[in-house]
């Protein structure tokens, strides 16, 4: 039989490396092997706030811990200091792993991290992670993608940018796909009126989810027209994904996660808002 090579979780950790790994959306088993390996093995670990506690629990207790925070409106570091902090620490000889909520290269700035470690001749080696959108698709019972309904998935952002969204809303409003909406809570009412105003009925499905795959999920569920009010009724938090499209309609059948259950014995999915 050919030897094959090792698996990836046997692949040690370089020292003078960078690891931008994900760390999933939320749910600490959901870490990928790789992942899981290169946290074991890390000197130094820079973190944001989607990460899960639990699985900063698994950072040796001699690794510097270093908060890089990213949240709405509240950098704890700007970007430009985290980018040299990276290059920095690796220069120092360290195993350093940028640890991401969900996947790196997914509205993370994994891209532009892993730019400016090339620009100054650092190694590097990226580890995907599952995304917020196929977490919470899992979790809450909403695939992203069925013959029946989408054929297509889209990724977007609902950040605002000076208090308005600069999307091709035509592209968005359209049959037979499924939005997938980031950083949308903000915005979620004058995204609901774009969609309809370029041509979605007012009964469109269309979900919102908290804080997927923890025990802090929270899904609500409505058309364009009611969501906007029934997420402020629900009092949601940040993060959310938004989810538009026909296939909102399998929820009710194919949701399987408890939303009300108490978190299992080392699962305290707790996450920093
Ligand atoms: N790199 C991350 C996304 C970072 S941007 C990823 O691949 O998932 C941050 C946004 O991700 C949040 O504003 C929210 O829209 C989404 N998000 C991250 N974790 C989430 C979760 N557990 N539930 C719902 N949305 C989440």
């Amino acid at each position: 039989m050919p030897k094959l090579p090792p698996l990836p979780s046997m692949r040690t950790a370089q020292p003078g490396h960078v690891y931008l790994v994900g760390a999933g959306p939320g749910d600490p088993e959901l870490l990928t092997l790789r992942a899981a390996s290169l946290i074991g093995q890390a000197d130094a670990v820079v973190y944001d706030n989607l990460v899960n506690p639990a699985i900063l629990e698994q950072v040796p207790a001699n690794a510097e811990r270093i908060y890089a925070g990213k949240q709405r409106g509240l950098h704890a570091l700007p970007q430009h200091e985290l980018n040299l902090l990276l290059v920095t620490l690796a220069r120092r000889g360290l195993r350093v792993v940028r640890l991401k909520g969900g996947d790196p290269y997914t509205f993370g700035r994994g891209g532009e991290e892993a730019e400016i470690l090339h620009k100054h001749g650092i190694p590097f080696e990226v580890v995907p992670g599952i995304t917020a959108a196929a977490g919470v698709a899992a979790y809450t019972g909403i695939p992203l993608t069925h013959r029946d309904h989408a054929q297509a998935c889209i990724f977007v952002t609902g950040h605002l940018k000076d208090g308005s969204m600069d999307l091709d809303w035509s592209g968005l409003a359209r049959p037979r796909q499924t939005l997938a909406i980031y950083m949308g809570l903000t915005g979620l009412p004058h995204l609901c009126q774009q969609l309809m105003a370029h041509g979605l009925p007012a009964d469109w499905p269309a979900a919102i989810v908290q804080r997927g795959t923890t025990h802090d999920q929270r899904t609500i569920t409505g058309t364009l027209a009611t969501l906007p009010e029934r997420a402020t009724a629900a009092g949601l938090r940040a993060p959310t994904l938004i989810l538009v499209g026909q296939v909102v309609k399998l929820h009710a059948h194919l949701a399987w996660f408890d939303e009300k259950s108490q978190p299992m014995e080392g699962n305290h999915a707790h996450i920093h808002s």
